[in-house]
C-alpha cells in the first residue's frame, strides 16, 4: 500500500487522480504535481469501498464538509443515516462523524457503509466515550481509537497534536479558552497529568497508521477562537506554527494532511488568517469552520459563517465546515442540516466564481431569469424544493411574473421589448 502523496511523488497517475480531475476538469498532471507538493489531496481510505473520490486543495473547487452525529442527548442510527443522505442530496462535498451518544462504534460505521463521499472521524471521542473519561487516559486509549476509526475504513481524522502544554498559559489569557471539544479535552488532560500532549508526543505511531490505508490527517485546532476578542491571538498562533511543523513531518512520511482553522474572526482578520496559514504550512489545504464573522447571531450562524466562508475561500481556503443555525444552541436537526449545507454551498459557490470557477451556473439563472423561464429557473435554483414551494405560494396575477412587481415586471418589459427588436 502507498498513498496518494507517495505515487503523486513517484509520478505515478492513479484512477482517484483521474477521477478528480475529470469532474473538476482540471490537467491531471498538474493536480498530481499539487498532490505531489502537499497543496492538495485526494482523502480516499483504501477501505471505504463506496466512495467517489474527491480532491481537496490547489485549483480545485472550493469543498464543503457537513457535522453530523449523535449526542448524549440524541443518539438514533437511522435518524443520523438520513441525515447523510440531506447532507449528500443538498450538495455536501464530505461528512464529519462527530458522534458522542449511544453505540458510536455502530454509527461510524454505518455511516461509512451508506457514504459515496468521504467521511471523517474525531477519534479522541472514540477515547473519551470509550472509557467514560479523560484525565485517566492513557497514550495507548487516544492511540486505540485512532486504530479503530482507520480500520473501520474513514477517509480522514481530525488529530488536536498541535495543542501542546506550552499554550496552557496563552489559553488562560483568553475569554472563552478552548472551545473546541477535542482542545479543552486535552488541556485538562495535560493539566491534570502534567504530561504533554499524547498526541503530539506520538505523532510519528498516528502517522504510521494513516499511512497504512492512506488516511489523510486533518490537523485540528484545538484552540481556535470560540469569541471574535480571541480572534488571532497567542495562543492559535502557536498552534498554528506547531501545526506547520507537524505537516512537514506527515508529508516526510508520504501522509496527506490538511490544517484546521478558526472559528470565530472578524471579516478584517480573515485574509490575515489565511495568509499566515499557508505561509506557515507551506501552501497546504486550509480547512476552516466558519469563520463566524460576529458572536450575536444565534439561530443565524449558518449565516454569519457564510460571509466569512465566502470571504475566507476567496481569499484562499479551500474547503468549508458547515455551521447550521443550531450553532451554539444544540444539536443540528434534519432541517439545520440541509440549510447549513445550502448557506455553506452558497459560500463555496460565490468564492468559486469570484475566482474564476463555475460561473456557467450563473450565467445559465440569468437567461432563464431573462426569459422569464420558471421551469428552468427551478431546476437551477441551488435549492429547487424551496425555490418550488415559494413560487407556489406567491400567485402573481400574470403568470409570466412573480407577485412581486406582477404586471409592472420589468424583466417582461425588457424582453417583450428585445423580441420586438427580432421581429
Ligand atoms: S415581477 Fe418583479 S421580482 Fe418578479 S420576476 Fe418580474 S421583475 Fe423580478
Amino acid at each position: 500500500m502507498s498513498t496518494q502523496l507517495e505515487k503523486a511523488r513517484n509520478k505515478q497517475l492513479t484512477e482517484e487522480m483521474e477521477i478528480v480531475a475529470r469532474s473538476e476538469k482540471v490537467n491531471v498532471k498538474e493536480l498530481m504535481r499539487n498532490i505531489a507538493k502537499g497543496y492538495a489531496v485526494i482523502p480516499a481510505s483504501d477501505l471505504h469501498k463506496s466512495l467517489k473520490p474527491i480532491g481537496i486543495g490547489k485549483g480545485l473547487r472550493i469543498k464543503i464538509n457537513a457535522n453530523i452525529g449523535t449526542s448524549v442527548a440524541k443518539a438514533d442510527v437511522a435518524y443520523e443515516l438520513e441525515k447523510l443522505r440531506v447532507s449528500i442530496e443538498a450538495g455536501a462535498d464530505t461528512v464529519m462523524d462527530l458522534s458522542t451518544g449511544g453505540d458510536i462504534d455502530l454509527v461510524r460505521r454505518e455511516i461509512i457503509k451508506h457514504s459515496t463521499i468521504p467521511v471523517g472521524t474525531v477519534p479522541i471521542y472514540q477515547a473519551v466515550c470509550d472509557r467514560n473519561e479523560i484525565v485517566g487516559l492513557t497514550a495507548n486509549d487516544f492511540l486505540n481509537g485512532i486504530r479503530k476509526h482507520i480500520e473501520d475504513g474513514v477517509d480522514f481524522i481530525t488529530i488536536h497534536s498541535g495543542v501542546t502544554k506550552a499554550a496552557i498559559p496563552l489559553v488562560r489569557k483568553r475569554t472563552m479558552g478552548a472551545v473546541s471539544r477535542g482542545g479543552a479535552f486535552l488541556i485538562k488532560w495535560m493539566e491534570h497529568n502534567q504530561r504533554e500532549n499524547p498526541l503530539y508526543d506520538n505523532f510519528d505511531k498516528i502517522l504510521k497508521m494513516a499511512y497504512k490505508h492512506d488516511v489523510t490527517l486533518s490537523l485540528g485546532d484545538g484552540l481556535r477562537p470560540g469569541c471574535i476578542k480571541d480572534a488571532t491571538d497567542k495562543a492559535q498562533l502557536h498552534e498554528l506554527r506547531v501545526l506547520g511543523e507537524l505537516a512537514d513531518a506527515a508529508y516526510k512520511e508520504n501522509v496527506q494532511v490538511m490544517i484546521e482553522g478558526p472559528g470565530h474572526i472578524p471579516i478584517n482578520e480573515i485574509k490575515k488568517n489565511i495568509d499566515l496559514q499557508k505561509k506557515i504550512c507551506k501552501g497546504r489545504p486550509f480547512y476552516v469552520l466558519g469563520p463566524i464573522v460576529t458572536d450575536v447571531a444565534p439561530g443565524y450562524d449558518h449565516i454569519t459563517s457564510a460571509i466569512g466562508g465566502a470571504l475566507a475561500a476567496f481569499y484562499g481556503a479551500d474547503y468549508l465546515c458547515y455551521v447550521t443555525p443550531k450553532e451554539h444552541l444544540g444539536l443540528p436537526e434534519i432541517d439545520d442540516v440541509r440549510e447549513g449545507v445550502i448557506a455553506a454551498k452558497i459560500a463555496a459557490h460565490a468564492a468559486d466564481v469570484a475566482l474564476g470557477r463555475g460561473r456557467e451556473w450563473d450565467d445559465s439563472m440569468a437567461d432563464a431569469r431573462a426569459n422569464l423561464d420558471w421551469e428552468q429557473m427551478m431546476k437551477l435554483a441551488i435549492n429547487p424544493s424551496k425555490a418550488r414551494q415559494m413560487r407556489k405560494e406567491c400567485s402573481p396575477k400574470d403568470v409570466n411574473a412573480c407577485s412581486m412587481c406582477d404586471r409592472f415586471c420589468s424583466v417582461k418589459l425588457m424582453k417583450e421589448m428585445r423580441e420586438k427588436r427580432c421581429e
